[in-house]
């Protein structure tokens, strides 16, 4: 029996590490410079974010997400996943660790379908944290159904040339270069006349329309890009993968992220629990403490539970990935944690905010921000219901119909099949009553 559930301690060890270098070290940065992590570094921060890098990369924690050939430590998913809840409730945190989305799941497809030149050029820097990435997939017209993109890639001579619209590409802003999905070949089935491209985000025609921000961010502010490519020309040698492969890459980067954001959710559904708890035990109302009402400890009971079977889930997914290293073979369970991140994340934060009262819907606690979070949770990465439907579609791949009119279950049927097992002894029975 191999079920154990227990963490090596040089590994808690590290884990405490993590724990007291984001609280004492991370969380300034946090609270003064919170919107500013997906900028390149300039002159006030850099003294402040470079030595805090080196000491993570001292630590022999720098971009956990890798293994050693690229410079990770191989710690596999299911100890990133312990190291992803601490770091998932600190913007800052990922990126002084290397292990920020979208660039994790870019590196990840470099890694995989480049070629050595690309790695040199593209990956390098990324892993690196010389750099920042963008990945380009989404279109103003369609989003969860990538079958509709029509953003056209067309080979002429050596070159690629790339026209189209693209909606909500993260990081456009400060990325060094963006990787592009666009049809290479509309004569065949979407699935293989999609392919990447790399393109350096300096290339002419590389258009960026506007900076689309999310709910509460000022306009012009966001970090999601509206980009028009006009015209815009690669080398041939820009393809990523092979011609028509762009399916597949895509699900390959989508996987690991669905389930990075995950693992962050539910260390950010911890901390509201942690918050809701430290309330309670100290806010009194109508002669005893919200701690002693009973309303209020059956929320935590529901949020301690949902939170729980949450973390099993991810856990379990991030061993199984561990174990196969096949994202297609765990997709059943990816898309289960990943329907279930906004509905836990809505669950736990609406549940925390409301016991804080009016300081909990204020901009004096960290609520807002997590509340919009779970709404954005469930559209980032594909819809709810997309994700639902695949792990409806792999649950029913164990299944088939019932072979007559009255389902294999029906007591009648099933009585009268026992019946006939046992009619010798009933017989027997009978006769001897
Ligand atoms: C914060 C954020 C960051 C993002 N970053 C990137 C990025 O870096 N690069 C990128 O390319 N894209 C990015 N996206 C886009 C994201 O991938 C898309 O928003 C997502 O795939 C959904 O597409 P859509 O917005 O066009 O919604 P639509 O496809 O129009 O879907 C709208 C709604 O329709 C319903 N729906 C859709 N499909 C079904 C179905 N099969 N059955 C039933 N109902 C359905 C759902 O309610 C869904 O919410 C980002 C989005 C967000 C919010």
């Amino acid at each position: 029996m191999a079920w154990d559930f227990s963490t090596e301690p040089e590994f808690e060890e590290k884990l405490d590490w993590i724990r007291q270098f984001r609280d004492e070290k991370i969380e300034p940065l946090d609270l003064l410079y919170g919107g500013r992590s997906y900028y390149p570094l300039d002159d006030e921060l850099r003294p402040i974010v470079e030595p805090l890098k080196q000491e993570v990369r001292d630590e022999g924690l720098w971009a956990a997400h890798l293994g050693p050939e690229l410079g990770g430590k191989g710690f596999g998913q299911l100890k990133l996943a312990l190291i992803n809840e601490i770091l998932g409730t600190s913007s800052w945190a990922p990126i002084i660790f290397g292990t920020a989305a979208p660039d994790t799941g870019n590196a990840e497809i470099i890694a995989h379908y480049g070629t050595e030149a690309q790695k040199a050029k593209y990956l390098k820097p990324l892993l690196e944290g010389e750099c920042f990435s963008c990945f380009s997939m989404t279109e103003p017209h369609a989003g969860s159904d990538p079958k509709q993109f029509k953003t056209r890639a067309e080979r002429d001579g050596d070159e690629w040339v790339i026209n189209g619209w693209k909606f909500f590409s993260s990081n456009a802003r400060t990325a060094a270069f963006v990787i592009v999905m666009a049809v290479s070949n509309p004569d065949v089935s979407p699935y293989k006349g999609m392919s990447m491209f790399l393109v350096p985000s300096d290339t002419p025609g590389v258009n960026i329309e506007r900076h689309i921000g999310l709910m509460g961010e000022r306009s012009d502010d966001g970090m999601h890009a509206l980009i028009h490519y006009d015209n815009v020309r690669v080398p041939a040698d820009n393809l990523l993968g092979g011609e028509g492969q762009a399916f597949v890459i895509a699900q390959t980067r989508l996987g690991g992220g669905r389930v990075h954001h995950a693992m962050r959710t539910v260390g950010q559904c911890q901390r509201a629990l942690d918050m809701m708890c430290e309330r309670v035990l100290s806010r009194e109302t109508q002669g005893s403490l919200l701690a002693d009402k009973q309303m209020v400890q059956s929320d935590i009971a529901e949020s301690y539970a949902q939170l729980a079977q949450f973390r099993l889930l991810v856990l379990y997914t991030a061993w199984e990935i561990d174990q196969y290293k096949d994202y297609q073979r765990v997709r059943k369970n990816i898309a289960a944690i990943k329907f279930l991140t906004p509905k836990v994340m809505q669950d736990v934060v609406y549940r925390a905010m409301h016991v804080h009262g009016a300081l909990g819907v204020s901009n004096e606690m960290p609520f807002g921000g997590m509340w919009t979070a779970a709404a954005i949770m469930a559209v980032v990465d594909g819809p709810t219901e997309v994700h639902k439907v695949t792990v409806a579609r792999e649950v029913l791949k164990g299944y088939q119909s019932a072979p007559g009119l009255w389902p294999t279950a029906h007591l009648p049927t099933k009585r009268q099949e026992a019946r006939e097992k046992l009619a010798a002894y009933l017989e027997h029975a009978v006769g001897n009553s």
